[in-house]
């Protein structure tokens, strides 16, 4: 009894001193690897691979992840890799994601690693360029697999490493999923209590993080609309039914969904008709008329009511007018929803490894992300990392998915940081 004072007493502030050493060796660390990260993602950029095609970047990711002295699954969902590193001590899993295809663009930088690779896509003939930014994920996430590595013993609990495929998708039509939810198909988040990723931002300054508690991106919805009527003589309309008045009817009631069915004080959403197709010349009223479009909401109960108002308004007034509506409407992500518990349990991390100044709190974004398929298995925070050159206008650089997108890789160290740290953190708190 004598004894136990002082045994638990150095215990206390062993495990105190213990969580502000990890990330002082965190810091060491993931400063002296900069270099080697660097050179990862320039060659993962001169070197782009399409959806589902990533196999030599999957390979130098799983050689890597095998030299640390990990469990590696290779081949997850198509070309995805999976690295597991058990630490010294017990305690919950938590996953870390990159993604690492490019998307098919013509690179016009003049960075000495540009692209010069060339595919055919969708009959066409392109360039293939990390567009996204997706080549940084992948360096990035391997330099922290390197630094947790190194410090295995002292973590308490597992760190997956996963490495998907196909984030913005895969153009065939007889692939039914890819990235994200065939990965969690794959069985990836089995056993994963947390799981945190981020996406780099070419219009964020550099050493600043972006997040957003509850739904930060959007859900995507492909939206087709086939309105049929009757065809009839240019000069004789009364003989027909119409489908392109009625689609230009239908176009405007679509737009009354955002100004007076969506409660617009909770959360924003789009409705985008992006084509319409229909007739063949001047004199001749069409049978049919194809529209097609983007639906973009955040949450379900938002989402529920967008496509039901969809159908209802196409439905409906082509009825009116003695035509048919045939509505689809096609998911394709999720929304991006932060953990509100995670997330609060979280924020004080991000401001300390970022500094309070650095870290923004974003509105929604209407863009969107399939790292929404891990969140609906584990609770998961993705964030945004600067990747702009400090002092750059956000509104003249290049955006994502352009030829011209440039990003500065300064912000590099930080982002391994924020992921290590959230990963100890959580670690830590349960
Ligand atoms: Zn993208
Ligand atoms: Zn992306």
């Amino acid at each position: 009894m004598k004894k136990a004072i002082p045994i638990l007493l150095c215990m206390m502030s062993h495990l105190a001193l213990g969580q502000s050493d990890l990330k002082s060796t965190v810091d060491e660390k993931t400063s002296s690897i900069e270099d080697q990260v660097i050179e990862w993602r320039r060659d993962f950029h001169q070197h782009p691979e399409l959806g589902n095609q990533e196999t030599r970047t999957a390979k130098i990711v799983a050689d890597h992840l095998r030299s640390l002295g990990m469990e590696v699954q290779e081949e997850v969902a198509v070309t995805g890799v999976v690295g597991i590193l058990k630490g010294g001590q017990p305690g919950p899993t938590v996953a870390l994601r990159a993604d690492m295809d490019a998307l098919p663009v013509t690179e016009r930088t003049d960075v000495p690693f540009k692209s010069t690779v060339r595919t055919e896509y969708n009959g066409q003939e392109t360039g293939v360029m990390h567009a996204c930014g997706h080549d940084t994920h992948v360096a990035m996430l391997m330099g922290v697999a390197k630094v947790f590595a190194e410090m295995k013993d002292e973590l308490k609990g597992t760190v997956k490493f996963i490495f998907q495929p196909a984030e913005e998708g895969v153009f065939s039509p007889d692939v039914e999923t890819w990235g994200a939810k065939q990965m969690v198909e794959g069985g990836v988040m089995e056993g994963v209590d947390a799981i945190f990723g981020l996406h780099i931002n070419s219009q964020t300054e550099v050493g600043k993080i972006r997040y957003r508690s509850g739904p930060a991106m959007a859900a995507v919805d492909n939206l087709k609309i086939l309105v049929k009527g009757r065809q009839a003589h240019g000069a004789a309309p009364w003989a027909s039914v119409d489908p392109i008045v009625t689609s230009a009817q239908i176009v405007t009631g679509l737009q009354t969904i955002l100004s007076r069915n969506v409660n617009i004080t909770e959360s924003p959403a789009v409705v985008t008709i992006g084509a319409i197709k229909g007739g063949v010349r001047q004199n001749i009223i069409p049978e049919e008329v194809e529209m097609i479009g983007t639906v973009r909401t955040f949450g379900d109960d938002q989402q529920e009511l967008v496509h039901k108002r969809i159908a209802e308004i196409a439905e409906k007034i082509a009825e009116s007018a003695g035509a048919k509506a045939e509505v689809t409407i096609e998911k394709i992500y999720p929304s991006t929803v932060n953990d509100p518990d995670l997330t609060s349990r979280m924020e004080a991390t991000l401001k300390e490894v970022a500094g309070e100044e650095n870290v923004i709190y974003s509105d929604p974004i209407t863009g969107a992300e399939d790292f929404s398929y891990y969140q609906r298995e584990a609770p998961g925070l993705f964030f945004f990392l600067g990747g702009m050159p400090k002092g750059a206008d956000p509104t003249e650089v290049a955006s994502h998915h352009t030829p011209d997108l440039y990003l500065d890789e300064g912000g590099f160290v930080l982002g391994m940081r924020t992921l290590a740290y959230l990963t100890l953190e959580f670690m830590e708190q349960n």
